[in-house]
């Protein structure tokens, strides 16, 4: 199977993916700057090829690098908006210059304006992204979210209207988060719930656009709507339910990226260890 983890805590990029590779990754996610500050370190040339490099060597493919948590592409604050476009250009550019496969991006916040605005912003932002760096195959991928606050895409109808309005749907797909499916509502510890959510992706945007898992337990009750990841078997979805989703025929082969807790220093690889476990084939 194509399974890795978010690695962060390196002090330098092609560290992280020694350690991906030292925990028997064959993908990884990262941030590839510091998620909480806005100002860009721009890469040195040396850094770059030793990444492309590394990268080849152990071959880790593909990789996935998480935008910011301060980029908003639906914020009502047109300074903060702009703001947003233009880090998540940045972004999308250094992913470009690493040879990362796919920038995973949290689909913004209405702020309490309401979710038809927020939506409307939201596939103005993509659409000028999407133009301005229309030189890079770098996929756009929109992840669901549990729904906390005003945050948008913790249902699969957000992406669907999202989707319509994209010009250029070519470098667009989906990132699919088990723990915030779980915790906004959608029942995915049983056989049916699992069918029927992805039933509603397929339709809603096309499980050919499911690009990434990110393969996490969920803390807390079936839609209550806060963010908290679980290790793999511990939380609400559970063993057989992580079994049958890793299993999944429309699942098996996609790629598989753990952001479980990491409160020792052990916790990746126990997780590793269990999904191998759980992974028939
Ligand atoms: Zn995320
Ligand atoms: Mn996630
Ligand atoms: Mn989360």
């Amino acid at each position: 199977m194509i399974l890795g983890v978010h690695i962060s805590g390196v002090s330098k990029l092609s560290e992280s993916l020694k350690l991906a590779h030292e925990l028997g990754c064959n993908t990884m996610q990262i941030f590839a700057r510091n998620p909480q500050r806005w100002r860009a370190d721009f890469l040195h040339p040396d850094e770059l090829e030793e990444f492309r490099l590394e990268q080849a060597k152990f071959k880790i493919d593909p990789i996935s690098i998480h935008i910011s948590y301060l980029i908003n592409l639906a914020s009502p604050d047109s300074r903060l908006y702009r703001a947003s476009i233009e880090a998540y250009i940045e972004d999308i550019l250094e992913a470009h210059v690493l040879g990362a496969d796919y920038i995973v991006t949290h689909m913004g916040s209405h702020k309490d304006t309401s979710e038809e605005a927020g939506i409307r912003r939201l596939v103005e932002a993509l659409n000028s992204i999407i133009d301005k760096t229309s030189g890079t195959k770098v996929g756009i991928l929109l992840e669901n979210t549990s729904g906390s606050g005003s945050w948008l895409g913790y249902k699969f109808g957000h992406h669907k209207k999202i989707l319509a309005g994209i010009k250029d749907k070519s470098r667009v797909g989906l990132c699919l988060d088990t723990a915030h499916a779980y915790l906004a509502g959608y029942d995915i510890s049983t056989k049916i719930g699992l069918d029927k959510m992805l039933d509603e992706m397929d339709k809603a945007a096309g499980l050919n656009r499911l690009k990434l898992i990110h393969l996490n337990d969920a803390r807390g009750e079936l839609g209550s709507h806060h963010d908290r990841h679980d290790h793999i078997g511990k939380g609400s979805i559970g063993l057989e339910g992580m079994k049958r989703i890793i299993n999944h025929p429309k699942l098996k082969d996609k790629p598989f990226i753990l952001e479980t807790p990491k409160d020792s220093p052990n916790s990746d690889k126990i997780n590793l260890g269990i999904v191998r476990k759980l992974s028939k084939g």
